[in-house]
């Protein structure tokens, strides 16, 4: 790479480089330090040419407010956000993209010359990994989703674009899947929700069934939503879950002859579009989803 390369802040494929010209992004949470995006994202920049640095900051509720006026202040361009400061950032912005507004919540800030707008591409992220890793079309499928919580949301507004033609929604605390449904109350009438004892039936009747509780995440891996025999043969099995990368609900549902759909490519995915928001440019989603493999083997 020549000098005049670096002042033109293109950077090579052995390593980012920083000079005068690098744009910062970063990921913000607490905690945050087990965190996979800044590998995940600065493979990307690399893989790209783009000459950009995305660093994790561990931010607590009380400097949220600092950390924001930091953003403006340094031209920050791009922020990922993760639990718990979702919902406590959306005040903080300019404007909050529909998708955001409608979910709730905000996972990835874009800044416009000091205009800070805030999306969601968690749900987004999720349904082009199901589209690009299970199934193409999910228009007139039957959709049912075990699981109510903070990830349920914005994956109920993005399947719900896709023309399917029922989404049900089955939680331990029915109160919290029925809240979902009167939140989406308006936006689409294909939305019901079921509480534990009409699970076994919801789930014969569906075509994709997709768990969003925590149940079978590490540490506690033997636990699964479902009871397998209660899944259609030839359904698409697909967990929101990615450590482990195959949970017991995948594993048991393969082997009732289900197709399943890890929860890695949501991750990937919600990355991919944070990043084409940032820069216009489309993800290195395959070098990108090699960054984070290489990650988790390394144990990093
Ligand atoms: P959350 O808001 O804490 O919701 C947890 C959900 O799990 C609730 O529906 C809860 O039911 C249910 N649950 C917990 N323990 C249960 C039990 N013992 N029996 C039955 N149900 C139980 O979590 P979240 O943020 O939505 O995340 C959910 C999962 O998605 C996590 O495993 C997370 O790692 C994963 N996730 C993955 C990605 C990705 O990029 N792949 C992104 C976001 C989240 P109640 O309402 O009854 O408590």
């Amino acid at each position: 790479m020549s000098t005049a390369d670096n002042f033109t802040g293109i950077s090579d494929q052995a390593g980012n480089v920083v000079d005068s010209h690098t744009i910062l992004y970063s990921v913000i949470g607490d905690p945050i330090h087990h965190s996979k995006s800044p590998v995940m994202m600065n493979r990307a920049f690399r893989e790209t040419g783009i000459n950009g640095i995305y660093t994790a900051f561990h931010i607590k509720d009380a400097q949220l407010p600092d950390f924001v006026a930091g953003v403006r202040a340094m031209g920050i361009r791009g922020v990922n956000v993760t639990i718990p400061h979702k919902l406590a950032v959306m005040p903080l912005l300019d404007e909050i993209d529909e998708s955001a507004r409608a979910i709730g919540a905000v996972n990835t800030i874009v800044n416009h010359d000091g205009r800070l707008v805030g999306y969601n591409t968690d749900g987004i992220g999720y349904v082009r990994s199901l589209k690009e890793e299970a199934e193409p079309n999910l228009a007139g499928k039957r959709i049912l989703i075990v699981g109510a919580g903070g990830a349920t949301r914005g994956i109920v507004y993005a399947l719900a674009r896709e023309g399917a033609a029922s989404i049900t929604i089955s939680n331990r605390t029915v109160q919290r899947a029925e809240e979902l449904v009167l939140a989406f109350e308006g936006q689409t009438d294909i939305l019901r929700a079921i509480g534990n004892e009409a699970l076994r039936e919801a789930c014969g009747e569906a075509d994709i069934i997709i768990n969003t509780t925590s149940l079978g995440m590490h540490p506690k891996i033997d636990e699964t939503p479902v009871d397998a025999s209660w899944l259609a043969p030839g359904a698409i099995a697909s967990d929101l879950i990615y450590n482990p990368m195959t949970t017991r609900f995948l594993a048991e549902a393969k082997q009732r002859g289900c197709s399943i759909h890890g929860g890695l490519g949501m991750f990937i995915y919600q990355g991919a579009y944070a990043f084409e928001f940032w820069t216009d440019r489309k993800a290195p989603v395959e070098a990108m989803r090699s960054a984070v493999l290489d990650a988790f083997s390394a144990g990093r």
